[in-house]
């Protein structure tokens, strides 16, 4: 087994990442501007935003965090966002789900400019990637692809199965493995809840991405040995082990599932790590005019 370990390349490319940021500096007299809208206080939420606006920070980007309490409405939402769309000195704009339930998210979603739609959930950047044309890939699957690549590992021909059929990760990931590119051109499987005979299914894979979020569900008997273990879950539990009174588990048992795997992503230390960098690049990519001029 082998640890497809997102530390490692997450750093790796967060400075390679720094290093364009500076020249985009230089040449424009700007750092890229990723803002982000937060509504309410979530703790899984206030977590991750608070960790894109420290990365952000840490590889040159500007960053601004416009926060919300959970009574605003949709219109005062859908207003903020048209006066950010057209803010020139804004490259990316992102609201962190989930939202409040009298806030529909694909209105919010859909009135994002997807021009900087860096998290990659507008029905136009997701329709230019299931053509295979440059768009915003959602940051998750954007980070997996990252991460495969870092590792060399030639995808094609490999059966991959995913658990989990979510807007956000596993039904872009799967259009992703399916596409004519490296990572990519796998034979794909799409699970969910409905699906019949799981386990059999996901025995067929060569690749399993898990993106279901219940903690150790993908367990040993589950998967073919050699296979390549992609764990997106991010499961919180109360821990008084940890300093921040929480411990992360993953969609997968990691324990029974790493010594027959050929290649696993930690949960924390996998993944998560990757997402970030997915957004890093798609507001790098905005800010250079690289996908949208
Ligand atoms: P959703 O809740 O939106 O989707 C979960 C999916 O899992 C659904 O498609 C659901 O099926 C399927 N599912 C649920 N139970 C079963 C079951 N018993 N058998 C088969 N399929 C099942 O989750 P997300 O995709 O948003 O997130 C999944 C996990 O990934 C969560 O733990 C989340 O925290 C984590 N996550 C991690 C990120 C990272 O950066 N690492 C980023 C985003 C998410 P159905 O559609 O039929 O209901």
């Amino acid at each position: 087994m082998q640890l497809l370990d997102g530390k490692f390349v997450s750093e790796k490319i967060k400075a390679e990442i720094a290093l364009e940021a500076a020249d985009f500096l230089a040449s424009s007299g700007r750092k890229p501007h990723l803002v982000a809208i937060l509504v309410g206080n979530d703790g899984g939420s206030e977590t991750y935003v608070a960790s894109k606006m420290k990365n952000c920070e840490k590889v040159g980007f500007k960053s601004s965090l416009i926060r919300y309490n959970t009574e605003v409405t949709e219109a005062e939402l859908i207003n903020k966002i048209s006066e950010i769309n057209f803010d020139s000195e804004v490259d990316g704009l992102i609201v962190q789900l989930p939202l409040p339930a009298h806030i529909d998210p694909e209105k919010i979603t859909e009135a994002i400019n997807y021009k900087k739609d860096v998290d990659g959930f507008h029905p136009i950047n997701l329709g230019r990637m299931m053509r295979n044309l440059p768009c915003f890939i959602p940051a998750t699957p954007y980070g997996i692809l990252l991460m495969l690549e870092a590792y060399q590992i030639n995808t094609s021909g490999m059966h991959c199965v995913v658990v989990g059929r979510s807007n956000i990760v596993g039904s872009p990931m799967s259009v992703l493995m399916a596409r004519n590119s490296n990572p990519g051109n796998c034979t794909v499987t799409l699970t969910h809840s409905r699906t019949q005979n799981l386990k059999e299914m996901v025995l067929q894979g060569d690749i399993i991405v898990a993106a279901i979020g219940k903690k150790n569900f993908i367990t040993a008997d589950m998967v073919k040995p050699g296979a390549i273990i992609i764990d997106v879950g991010i499961n919180r539990e109360v821990s008084t082990e940890t300093k921040s009174g929480y411990k992360l588990y993953g969609d997968v048992d990691f324990e029974q599932v790493a010594p027959i795997s050929s290649w696993i992503t930690p949960v924390p230390g996998g993944v998560g790590l990757m997402t970030i960098v997915g957004l890093l690049k798609n507001t790098l990519a905005s800010a250079k005019g690289e996908i949208y001029s």
